[in-house]
């Protein structure tokens, strides 16, 4: 049971006082492809009617898999990168064509991507996946199509950006969701079972979230107050309900707490020291210390790597979980895959030796100042027998996961960068919060011990 919830940094689970959960896509989840695919709609048709694009792009069909949670879009380019975790580029597309090695050196030499540039933008939240599907599109259809009126690259990004944002801030989409809950939002009774196990156990628990309070009380009413045994409604089971927070400013800036009133949803300041209810914008300095608690005993779940994630780390001392739906998959197809990977590693071990051998000989040659020999000719067509090989078992492998992308936290025996962001900044991980709620509340989440190269060889 206990490896369900993966540890970057020893937790233990007892020291913690109280217990955050951001609300879209960790507390309450979504069904992810539909309400991507009505994103993809409804922007398309924000593009046409209010930036005037051509009526052409209404024809694009929505392609799920298109995109992947950690990869990187170049703006400027039309480009969608899979970058390793030193920065280095693994995979791209530009437009919906998968780009090979040649053509991405071409374009890139041996660039590192650095994310603080603005050219870049990060898919890394799952609302983000209708914005890069979306982009590739508009690329390849203005590549395409010269004779159509469609601005350079970056500003078709920011366009396309700017209209994402609008859609969700002025509740056309969250209007969507409304008239049809059950087609985008994941009823989960054992999530609530869960919550009410830990206050049973005294931990004290709060919803942190950027939804807007109608937005929010609209998705707990439906999520989790059906559910409810031991309390009579969800604003009993959190102790704070902090909505429209603008993370990642909360966790770094010094914003007002305004207090909710539940029933009218009216406003008014918040004076004085925080006491239990609902609350809008606020910041975790005012938050620590109105609870009187330490950092480290607050523990703060989200699914957004950098604004829920990253800044909290860098920039308050909480501690983090991480919840990554696109994982569940993942961990199935690891096990798929097993056999093909355990033929690639029998393959590198034969390929080593031979490598060792080529080395061996042209140093001796080159020290010795001996002609060239065939043998090195046969070693190197022995090795690329073996490449060959290699290069199938790799695609046979990569075809279980996305097939554009291939796994979420891999590029090939490196981490990806998403990966490498999960490792430094959340203490630990899962596939869905109940995962974590299944364990008892006073489990000691203890890191692994895992070997550097010099201890493995
Ligand atoms: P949280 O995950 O509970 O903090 O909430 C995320 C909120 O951010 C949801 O209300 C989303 O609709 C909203 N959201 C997601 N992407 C964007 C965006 O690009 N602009 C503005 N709001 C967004
Ligand atoms: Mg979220």
């Amino acid at each position: 049971m206990t490896e369900k919830v993966y540890v970057n940094r020893t937790l233990n689970l007892r020291k913690i006082r109280i217990i955050g959960f951001d609300m879209d896509h960790t507390l309450v989840r979504y069904h992810s492809e539909a309400f991507e695919e009505t994103t993809h709609r409804l922007v398309v048709e924000r593009l046409i009617r209010s930036k005037k694009y051509p009526e052409i792009i209404g024809s694009f069909a929505f392609d799920y898999n298109l995109a992947i949670r950690g990869l990187v879009i170049d703006k400027r380019k039309g480009n969608l990168l899979k970058v390793s975790r030193h920065g280095a580029i693994r995979a791209a597309m530009h437009g919906t064509k998968v780009m090979d090695f040649h053509d991405q050196k071409l374009a890139y030499g041996s660039t590192y991507i650095d994310l603080r540039d603005s050219r870049y933008s990060a898919v890394d939240t799952a609302f983000s996946l209708s914005t890069a599907s979306l982009f590739m599109q508009l690329v390849e259809c203005k590549d395409s199509n010269s004779s159509l009126a469609l601005p350079d690259y970056e500003q078709m990004a920011n366009d396309l950006m700017s209209e994402v944002d609008g859609a969700h801030r002025d509740g056309s989409l969250k209007g969507l969701v409304r008239k049809d809950l059950d087609k985008y939002i994941i009823k989960d009774p054992d999530v609530v079972e869960g919550l009410e196990k830990y206050r049973k156990h005294g931990k004290r628990l709060f919803l942190l979230t950027n939804s807007d309070f109608n937005y929010t009380k609209l998705l707990l009413d439906y999520a989790i107050q059906p559910f409810l045994k031991d309390v009579k409604h969800w604003s009993d089971l959190f102790e704070f309900v902090i909505t429209a927070a603008q993370k990642p400013r909360f966790f770094f800036d010094s914003i007002p707490f305004l207090k909710v009133d539940l029933a009218t949803a009216e406003m008014t300041n918040q004076e004085g020291v925080l006491v239990p209810g609902i609350y809008q914008g606020g910041c975790a300095q005012d938050f620590t210390r109105d609870l009187q608690l330490d950092g480290d005993e607050i523990l703060y779940l989200g699914d957004h790597i950098y604004g829920d994630i990253l800044r909290l780390k860098k920039d308050c001392n909480w501690r983090t979980a991480m919840v990554i739906e696109d994982l569940e998959c993942e961990v199935e197809k690891n096990k798929i895959v097993e056999p093909i990977q355990k033929d690639i590693e029998k393959l590198m071990n034969e390929k080593h030796p031979i490598e060792v051998k080529i080395v061996d000989t042209i140093s001796e040659q080159i020290e010795k100042k001996l002609s060239k020999s065939s043998e090195v000719e046969s070693l190197q067509k022995q090795i690329e027998q073996i490449d060959e090989k290699i290069g199938i078992k790799i695609r046979e492998r990569q075809n279980h996961f996305n097939p554009y992308w291939g796994e979420v936290m891999r590029t090939g025996n490196e981490e990806s960068y998403f990966a490498h962001q999960t490792e430094r900044f959340a203490c630990i991980y899962m596939t869905k919060l109940s995962d974590l709620l299944e364990m008892s509340p006073r489990t000691y989440f203890r890191a692994p011990r895992i070997p550097m190269p010099h201890e493995m060889s």
